[in-house]
C-alpha cells in the first residue's frame, strides 16, 4: 500500500511537472507497440499515438516543442513515411507544444483539432495553431486506413476529443482520461459535471484498449472504473455542499484516500472548480 502511494506520487509529480515546466530533466521518450502499425510514444508531455500507413503517418498530439526531434526520430525508426496529419486531443501545451516545429519541419502537414480548442489556442496566443477544425465528428482516411475523432462534450477543457482507431478497437482520450486523476481546467472551459457524461459517450465506442493523456496504456474497463470513481468523488462533494459547508471546509472534509488519486492533486486541480460548479 505504501509502495503504491509512493508510485502514484511519483507519477503525479511527472504529470504535473511536465504540464507546468516541461523543461526539467525528463526521461527519454520510449515507444510502446499496440500493433505493427500503431505505437505510443510515452514520456515528457502527453502520450503520442503513431498510426503508420503506406501514404504517411497520423500522430495524435506532439508533446512539447523540445520533444519534436525525438518524436520524429522515433517515427523514423518505425517507418520511412512522413507525418501527414496530427490530431490534437485539446489545446494544452504538453499536447500541442510541438505543433509549430512540426509545421516548420514537415511540408504539407495538416494539424486538426476541435474548434473550441483552436479558440483557446488563439486566445492564449499559442504557437502552432491548426488550420483545420471540426465540431462533433471528423475522420481522416489515409493509405486505406481510417482514424475518427469525436467531440463528446466538456470535461478537462471544452475542446477535448476522443480519437478512435476502429480497425484496432483503440481510443485515445487525451486528458479526459489521466490515470493520475481528473484535472478540471475551468479557465479552459472544463466541467466536472459534464465530464462523466462525455466519458459515457466514449465508452459506447467499440474499443478494447484506451490510451490515456498521461499514464499507462489501459483497458476500457479501467476507463469505466475511473469514471465511476469520479462520480463517487462528485457525489461526496455535492453532499458536503448541500450540508452548507464552505469550499475550504468541504475540501478538508471530503474523503479521497480510497480513490487511488493523490489527494493533494485533487485538492489543487479538481475539487475547487468542482465545488464552484455544483
Ligand atoms: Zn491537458
Amino acid at each position: 500500500m505504501k509502495n503504491g502511494l509512493v508510485l502514484r506520487a511519483g507519477a503525479l509529480a511527472l504529470t504535473m511537472g511536465s504540464f507546468w515546466f516541461g523543461i526539467s530533466q525528463q526521461p527519454a521518450l520510449t515507444v510502446e507497440k499496440i500493433a505493427d502499425d500503431l505505437h505510443v510514444i510515452v514520456g515528457s508531455g502527453g502520450n503520442v499515438a503513431v498510426l503508420t500507413t503506406d501514404e504517411g503517418v497520423i500522430l495524435v498530439d506532439d508533446k512539447f516543442e523540445k520533444d519534436v526531434p525525438e518524436i520524429l526520430a522515433k517515427v523514423k525508426a518505425i517507418t520511412p513515411k512522413p507525418v501527414r496529419y496530427i490530431i490534437n486531443t485539446h489545446h494544452h501545451g504538453d499536447h500541442t507544444g510541438g505543433n509549430q516545429k512540426m509545421f516548420d519541419s514537415t511540408p504539407g502537414l495538416e494539424i486538426v483539432q476541435h474548434k473550441n480548442a483552436r479558440e483557446k489556442m488563439v486566445e492564449g496566443k499559442m504557437p502552432g495553431i491548426p488550420r483545420v477544425t471540426f465540431g462533433n465528428e471528423t475522420a481522416i482516411h489515409l493509405g486505406g486506413k481510417e482514424v475518427r475523432a469525436y467531440y463528446f462534450g466538456r470535461g478537462h477543457t471544452n475542446g477535448d476529443i476522443t480519437v478512435y482507431f476502429p480497425a484496432h478497437r483503440v481510443m485515445h482520450l487525451g486528458d479526459m482520461f489521466n490515470t493520475a486523476g481528473p484535472y478540471i481546467d475551468a479557465k479552459g472551459g472544463g466541467s466536472g459535471v459534464e465530464w462523466t457524461k462525455s466519458i459515457y459517450n466514449a465508452l459506447k465506442l467499440d474499443a478494447e484498449t484506451v490510451i490515456p493523456g498521461h499514464g499507462p496504456i489501459s483497458k476500457k474497463a479501467d476507463l469505466a472504473a475511473w469514471n465511476a470513481k469520479f462520480e463517487t468523488m462528485r457525489n461526496r462533494m455535492r453532499a458536503l455542499k448541500k450540508q452548507g459547508k464552505s469550499k475550504d471546509d468541504a475540501l478538508a472534509a471530503i474523503q479521497l484516500e480510497d480513490l487511488g488519486w493523490a489527494p493533494t492533486y485533487l485538492r489543487q486541480r479538481t475539487l475547487p472548480p468542482l465545488f464552484d460548479e455544483l
